[in-house]
């Protein structure tokens, strides 16, 4: 077997700007003054340290935008093996949904530094729900608080992937492959079967055309074809680190919006209600006229209207005036 596929590559990223899908331009002021005195100061994060859940260096986009926007240092456990809740290349299934994955990370985390703060993000790739022929993305970024018993989940969905497979019997097209994914800034994976097990021979962070051309020899010698799909791991994925960088400015964006009330963090949209209306019939459509916002600790409802910035609707979006 080729040596060189359990030698770790080392990239640089840069972080990617937010384009987080903010629904709301909710005040992030914090506690008002009208609840109980012992929250003067509520749920502040800053100088705390918190442990981040990850050994495809997530920390690389991760830890400075904690770092700069909730004041948290970042502790990344060593030895932490993540991929006992399941790897993107199938070989150990997903423990649970993607949210629950997430958070027995972020749990594992805790349990192994002691800390009462930790994150976590879990990915999914697949077809976009409305239009399957698009590859989509959904990172979902999550916060555990010990203190406050708070979870606090930040997302981004994209398009932006380059999530993709293929079977090949030479070469040659196993290298047109890695052209069309954006080789070799973007790692691949190549095995024998697509349905791999635990004892399959996975070749995971192929990252050199040498890897690849050995990677692919060997599975073709032995199996007569190769299946090839891009890593989607982190590490070896920039494009999805993007993402993951989005869904951590989500993550804070909700963390910094505090209930009026009580002054708890996370105080987010639970209800979208559609209703906007048409520019040119007044008619309602199903654009968002307003948000209900919930605070998970005291229950405190806040309902923002024209969440958008906008009061109308464009008429082509109108079922009546563009049927
Ligand atoms: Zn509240
Ligand atoms: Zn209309």
């Amino acid at each position: 077997m080729p040596k060189f596929w359990k030698t770790p590559s080392t990239t640089t990223y840069a972080t990617g700007r937010s384009t987080s899908s903010t629904t709301a331009s909710l005040t992030t002021a914090r506690h008002s003054g009208t609840s109980p005195s012992t929250m003067s100061e509520p749920f502040s994060f800053s100088g705390q340290t918190g442990a981040l859940a990850t050994m495809h260096r997530k920390e690389q986009v991760m830890a400075p935008l904690l770092q700069q926007e909730l004041g948290v240092h970042i502790l990344v456990p060593q030895n932490f093996n993540t991929d006992e809740f399941g790897t993107f290349t199938r070989d150990i299934e997903r423990t649970g949904d993607q949210l629950s994955a997430a958070r027995l990370k972020a749990e594992k985390a805790m349990a192994l530094t002691g800390l009462k703060l930790a994150f976590a993000s879990e990915g999914s790739f697949g077809c976009h729900p409305l239009i399957p022929s698009l590859a989509y993305n959904r990172e979902l970024v999550i916060l555990l608080d010990r203190r406050y018993h708070l979870e606090i989940v930040g997302q981004a969905t994209s398009t932006a992937t380059n999530y993709s497979q293929t079977q090949v019997t030479n070469v040659a097209a196993a290298q047109a492959f890695a052209e069309q994914v954006g080789f070799p800034t973007h790692g691949l994976v190549v095995m024998a079967d697509p349905q791999p097990t635990a004892k399959t021979v996975i070749f995971k962070g192929i990252t050199t055309s040498e890897q690849l051309v050995e990677a692919v020899t060997w599975t073709l010698r032995r199996f007569g074809q190769a299946h090839l799909e891009t890593d989607m791991r982190a590490m070896h994925n920039p494009t999805r680190m993007k993402v993951i960088a989005q869904a951590t400015q989500d993550l804070i964006r909700k963390t910094q919006q505090r209930c009026l009330n009580c002054g708890y963090p996370g105080f987010d949209g639970v209800e979208r209600q559609p209703g906007l209306p048409c520019s040119g019939c007044g008619l309602p459509t199903d654009l968002t006229l307003a948000v209900l916002y919930c605070c998970k600790q005291c229950g405190w409802q806040q309902t923002v209207r024209f969440p958008e910035g906008q009061e109308t609707a464009d008429p082509a979006q109108c079922a009546y005036c563009n049927p």
